[in-house]
Formats: C-alpha cells, structure tokens, sequence
C-alpha cells in the first residue's frame, strides 16, 4: 500500500483521494480552509460539462471518458448530482465558436443538431434571436452541481479511511523529498505527493510556478422576469453567443440562474480577495442583453468570485517531478474531467500509465484514452 499526500481539496484533489482509495492506497489530504473551501474553484452551485469546445478535438474527445467518470462517481455516491438539458452554441458569424465547433463534431462523430433562429427561439423564449443566428445543439451535457458534488466526495473519502484535513494550510512542499511541511512545522510524507492547489500554486511553489498567470472570475446569479424563470430551466444551457458573449447554467435544483461572460476574465491572485460590486452584475447581464427579451427586468442576486491559471494554450499541465506530481492550468475548464483526472493520476502512480503519456493526454494531445497509453 503507498501514501498519497494531496495539497488541495477541490474537485481535483478530492477525485485523486477517491479513486486511490478504490486503489487501496492510504490518502492524507491536506486543504487550507474547510474541505469544501467557498474560495477554491470548484465550490460553487453548478459548473458546466458539455461536449462543445471550439477547435479543441483531444478535450472534445475526453469529454464521452468525463461522463463515463462520472458515472462512476454517481454510483459511488448514490446520487447523480447532474442534469441533462444539453447545451447550445449559438452562432453570429461564419468562424465564431459555434462553427468550429460544428467541424471539430463532424469529425469526431460528436451527435448534434443545427438549429435556425426559429428553433432556438422555440427552445429558449426568452432569447431575442438575431437574423441570421443559428443554433449548435447536443442533447447531452448541463449542470453539474458542484458545491454537493465537492461535498459528497469529501464525505465519502472520509467514509472509505481517507485522512482529510480541514484548515490545515501547507507552507511548503518539496517534490523531490515527497514532503509537504504544514504551516505548524508538522512534516507530512508520502510515497507520493500531489500539488493541487488551484490558483495558490505560484505561492506555495514560487521557484517552480511563479511566472504562471492566475485570473479572476466572477459570475453572476440573476433573477429573470418572471414570464421567462420557466422557460430558462427547460432551456439547454448555453455555451456560447458569438465569441464569447456568454454562458448560462439553469435554475435546477435550487442553484439559480447564472449568467458568466469571458470577456470579464481579469488578471488576479486569491490575495486580492473574493469581495465584488454591482457595478460587475450590470457589465455582465449587460453582455446578454441585446440577446434578452425584455432584459431591463434582470434582477442581479448575487456575484461568485473565484480564480484559476490559465495560459494562451489552454491546455491543462500535468507536471512530474519524481514521485510527485503537480496538477495546474486548470483554466475555466477543469472541473468537468476532475474524476477522470484523478482516475488517470493515480493509474500513472500505480505504473498503469506513463508520465508522458499521462500529460500528453490531459494537455488534449493523444487521441488515445489513457489505459492504451500504458507506458507510452
Ligand atoms: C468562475 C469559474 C467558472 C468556471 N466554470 C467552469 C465550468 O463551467 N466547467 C468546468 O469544467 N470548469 C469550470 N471552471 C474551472 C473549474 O472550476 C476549475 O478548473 C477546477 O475547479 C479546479 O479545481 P482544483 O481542485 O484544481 O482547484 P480549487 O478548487 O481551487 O482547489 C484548490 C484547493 O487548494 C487549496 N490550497 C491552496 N493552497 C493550499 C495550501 N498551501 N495548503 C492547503 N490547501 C491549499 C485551496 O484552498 C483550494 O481549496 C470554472 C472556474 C471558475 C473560477
């Protein structure tokens, strides 16, 4: 049996706990605030999976294996914390991300649905439908409801002998010792370590990480007019408008409705802290609103701030150093593939799968699933 120590308890490290459990290892999980932690990026009421992702074949790809994971987290946890409303791209221009898109599905045999304005407006009512608009469709993908699902996987690591520990901040790591030193001076060792620590990399492992670019986020929950709060639970979620007008999740399940706009991504660090103003809810609903049937009547509730690295390749890095592994680049994207991820690192502890092969793949370079890329 080896030990595994994780830094970090959102969805990445939460999923490397669960499955080297189901491996038989010992897991000790070491997480700065409560385990979930409202800061990290991956505490929040929904994120979304859906398969659409531009001219990205390898991510596209792995979206069919993200799903087949989470099936296995559902089964795990005896309930499915998701909701297929599939998810919409629409496009404006020729080129925009709803025609890319459209390629990378055609040749990866992606099943979808090209939808005229008058179908999009038929599915989502409250959409104001510009001429010429058209809609990309895939019936699978939604919400997954990520606060219960950060949760759920804390409750059953500890449940299966996981020691997680809540407000236990690591003050430093060394990879090549396998050692994280705990802000106490406590020195905790394993056979293995993970780095998983979202946007407070560049200040745990300054040497190594200081140069990479972490951003702000922030969403925000709105209130619709009240013709349309039906309408927008039994509409698909929406990816895209253009270029990057904007993305929805549903009021399911009691999350609210969110509204999130790329274009409001910020260079920022967590030590700028997780405070926000109205002034951010009016930029963002304002991206919508030539898009919105009667979009004066938005009503912002809420922001939800939150941080994560990312760089101009979009790929996730899975870096190895000896017996330790640090996991970043999680951009806006990671937290769909975060049972996958956590399946594949631990077949690469267990020797079932290469370093190389394992980062190649998560970058979305191979066109192979990681279980024929043992000892690529
Ligand atoms: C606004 C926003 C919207 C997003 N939308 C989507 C989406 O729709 N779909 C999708 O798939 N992905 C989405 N993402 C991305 C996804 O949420 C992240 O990629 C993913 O949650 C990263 O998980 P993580 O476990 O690596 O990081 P985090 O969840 O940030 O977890 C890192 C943890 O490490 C802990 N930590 C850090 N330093 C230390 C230390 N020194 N000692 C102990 N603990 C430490 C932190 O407290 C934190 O809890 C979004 C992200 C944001 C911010």
């Amino acid at each position: 049996m080896s030990r595994i120590v994780i830094v970090g308890g959102g969805i990445v490290g939460l999923s490397i706990a669960r499955a080297a459990l189901k491996a038989g290892q010992e897991v000790v999980l070491l997480e700065q605030g409560p385990v979930g932690n409202p800061n990290g990026a991956s505490y929040d009421n929904h994120r979304m999976i859906r398969y659409h992702y531009g001219a990205a074949e390898g991510y596209t790809r792995m979206v069919t294996d993200a799903f087949a994971a989470w099936a296995r987290v559902w089964d795990d946890l005896g309930e499915t914390h998701h909701d297929t409303t599939g998810a919409i791209s629409i496009g404006l221009a020729e080129d925009d991300y709803a025609g890319k898109t459209l390629a990378t599905f055609r040749n990866n045999g992606i099943p979808h649905e090209i939808l005229d304005g008058a179908e999009i407006a038929a599915l989502c009512p409250h959409l104001k439908v510009p001429g010429g608009a058209w809609g990309l469709l895939s019936r699978v993908g939604g919400p997954l409801y990520a606060n219960r699902i950060v949760d759920g996987l804390a409750r059953w690591n500890r449940e299966h002998g996981a020691d997680i520990r809540d407000n236990t901040k690591v003050a430093r790591v060394d990879l090549e010792a396998v050692t994280a030193t705990l802000d106490n001076g406590e020195l905790v060792k394993g056979d293995h370590l993970v780095v998983a620590a979202g946007a407070w990399l560049p200040s745990l492992l300054p040497d190594l990480y200081a140069n990479l670019t972490t951003y702000r986020q922030a969403l925000c929950y709105v209130e619709p007019p009240v013709q349309f709060a039906e309408s927008w639970r039994r509409a698909p979620s929406i990816v895209t408008i253009g270029d990057g007008v904007g993305y929805t999740l549903p009021d399911l399940r009691g999350a609210g409705l969110k509204f999130g706009a790329g274009s409001h991504r910020r260079l920022g660090a967590p030590s700028a802290g997780f405070q926000s103003d109205i002034a951010e809810a009016d930029y963002i609903i304002g991206q919508f609103a030539p898009y919105l049937h009667d979009a004066a009547s938005y009503r912002p509730l809420r922001m939800k701030v939150g941080y994560y690295v990312m760089d101009a390749t979009r790929k996730f890095r899975l870096d190895s150093h000896g017996r330790s592994l640090v996991v970043t680049n999680c951009d806006g994207q990671m937290f769909k593939f975060g049972p996958l991820l956590g399946e594949a690192i631990v077949d690469m502890f267990e020797g079932r799968l290469s370093p190389k092969a394992l980062s190649s793949w998560a970058a979305g370079d191979a066109a192979i699933a990681p279980k024929a890329a043992v000892n690529a």
